[in-house]
């Protein structure tokens, strides 16, 4: 029997009423194994509505039960591992374990979220003028939105929602209709930790339901995490309604490898970088670009670990990757490779007639591994962000060639440099146009209490993602200015000048 995802509002399960559904796929089996509600402006509504009336107590609740609710939260995250990863690889098809590591990135902003009471406690300056006091507070906003790619199922979602609710805020969540299971499980498992009904809900669904939180006038904020062209259209569209918005876009992270650096562990960096999670990351790394005379050697090293990649179902434990999303996706990322050729590039591994053999599987959205190497920058293979396992060399003389490159491209989300100079380092840190740098780290995620975001094409707003940037996101500041006159002062009296301190 097929499942069936409904949405979550006020705390509990709500069928869907519009009728409208969307497939589910087992990308491992490409059998639709699931049907999603899709939710009509009106259930949109009805979201909102339910957020709304639960902000009228949740955001005068105390830091302590906030805290304390997300303290439960994370034990019981922590005891569910396992399931979440299960559910998550039979909708989006990452092995297991890449499925546990995301939920384990997650679990680290509830970490944060848990310590809100630090990064709330505003600030105060005494005796500004005679018996004046400045106090600087920061206030929930109200009911904010969540709209989250297939990619993360469990671990974008809670880059955002943790700290919301944790700073006071009510959130709606419209996860990827493509693996919507594992938002709702979230959700049973908040409401479990006690978390009030309405504060947490979750509407799934296709444009609909995004258009209707983008313009609805009781929605103050969206947090918005996908591709470039849907981030640029959800940053204009929620602005122009007056709301605050933080659009994360996509990427094409380059990985830059001096003559210099210890070209086996570039090589074994590069390797789990583009293919982890069968390139559908928007921190894998696309692009490496090898500079100086070491450039065959690199590929060499490259090729020799690509190849022995195991690919097969992300729930058998010997698979090392898995397939991709949609078999349109599949089919999209094959012609990449398959045009490298003409395009200039020299194809040292082509992935994209691979299927995997295996009784019940033969329908899976399979994909091997590609290698292209001496890529033109002109080549469509460079330019678009894949997202599937190919990974492009390019070749410069010098540094500077290679960081014009790098900072040439119009995303500049995450990037990276393998060398053992430590000046060579320090100065690409400076000049890379990227929000996310790695130094001998090809995936560099920032931490929770550091920030996620990155430049140009890859964001869009002021706001990265959590760390610090999240709780001034989901909080507005109010500045309050108090005098105590003494009882002996003599009387101020009418003074029509602007106030001025002494
Ligand atoms: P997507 O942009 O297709 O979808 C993201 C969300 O937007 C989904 O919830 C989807 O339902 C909704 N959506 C899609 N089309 C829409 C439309 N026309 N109008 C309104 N809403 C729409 O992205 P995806 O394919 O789910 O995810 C992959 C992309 O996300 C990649 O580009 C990847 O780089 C990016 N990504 C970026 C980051 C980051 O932090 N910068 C993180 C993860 C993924």
């Amino acid at each position: 029997m097929t499942k069936i995802v409904n949405h979550w509002i006020g705390g509990k399960t709500v069928e869907g009423a519009s009728g409208t559904h969307g497939p589910v796929t087992d990308p491992a089996t490409g059998e639709v194994t699931t049907k999603v509600a899709f939710a009509s402006v009106d259930e949109v509504d009805a979201a909102v509505a339910a957020a709304k009336e639960a902000f009228a107590t949740w955001g005068q609740s105390s830091l302590a039960q906030r805290t304390s609710i997300l303290f439960r939260f994370r034990a019981l995250l922590d005891a569910h591992r396992d399931e979440i990863a299960e559910l998550i690889t039979a909708e989006h098809g990452k092995v297991h374990s890449d499925a546990l590591g995301e939920v384990a990135r997650g679990l680290e902003i509830v970490d944060l979220a848990c310590g809100i009471s630090v990064q709330l406690k505003g600030e105060l300056s005494t005796q500004v003028a005679s018996r004046v006091d400045v106090s600087s507070i920061r206030q929930p906003l109200g009911v904010v939105a969540g709209i989250t790619p297939f990619n993360f199922p469990a671990m974008v979602p809670m880059w955002m929602f943790p700290l919301a609710i944790a700073c006071g805020n009510t959130f709606v969540l419209k996860p990827s209709e493509k693996d919507p299971s594992a938002s709702v499980k979230l959700a049973e498992l908040l409401a479990e930790a006690g978390l009030p009904d309405g504060v947490f809900n979750v509407v799934h669904g296709d444009k609909v339901a995004v258009d209707r939180l983008l313009e609805h006038p009781d929605v103050k904020a969206v947090s918005f995490v996908g591709s470039t062209p849907i981030a640029r259209y959800i940053h204009t569209t929620a602005s122009a309604n007056g709301k605050r918005v933080q659009a994360l876009g996509g990427a094409k992270n380059h990985m830059l490898v001096l003559p210099d650096a210890d070209l086996d562990a570039a090589a074994d960096a590069a390797v789990s970088a583009a293919y982890g999670s069968a390139g559908e990351r928007c921190m894998a790394i696309s692009a490496v670009v090898a500079v100086g005379a070491i450039g065959d050697e690199l590929v060499e090293k490259i090729r020799e670990r690509a190849e022995k990649i195991k690919i097969g179902p992300g729930s058998d434990p010997a698979s090392e990757m898995g397939p991709l999303i949609t078999k349109v996706h599949r089919d999209k990322v094959a012609t990449y490779v398959e045009g490298a050729a003409a395009e200039g590039a020299e194809v040292v591994l082509d992935g994209s007639a691979y299927t995997y053999e295996g009784a019940g599987f033969e329908n899976g959205h399979w994909i091997g591994i590609s290698l292209l190497d001496k890529v033109p920058t002109s080549a469509k293979a460079y330019q678009d962000e894949i997202f599937g396992p190919v990974l492009c060399v390019l070749r410069t003389e010098t540094y500077e060639e290679a960081l014009d490159i790098v900072n040439a491209s119009p995303f500049g989300n995450g990037t990276a440099i393998f060398t053992r100079d430590g000046g060579a380092a320090r100065r690409f840190q400076l000049e890379v146009e990227a929000g996310m740098v790695g130094v001998n780290v090809p995936i560099p995620v920032p931490v929770g209490y550091h920030s996620f975001g990155g430049w140009k094409d890859s964001l869009f707003g002021d706001h990265h993602i959590y760390g610090n940037d999240g709780t001034h996101f989901y909080t507005r500041g109010k500045v309050v200015t108090t005098r105590w006159p003494d009882p002996a002062d003599a009387p101020a009296g009418v003074d029509l000048g602007f106030p001025r301190n002494h």
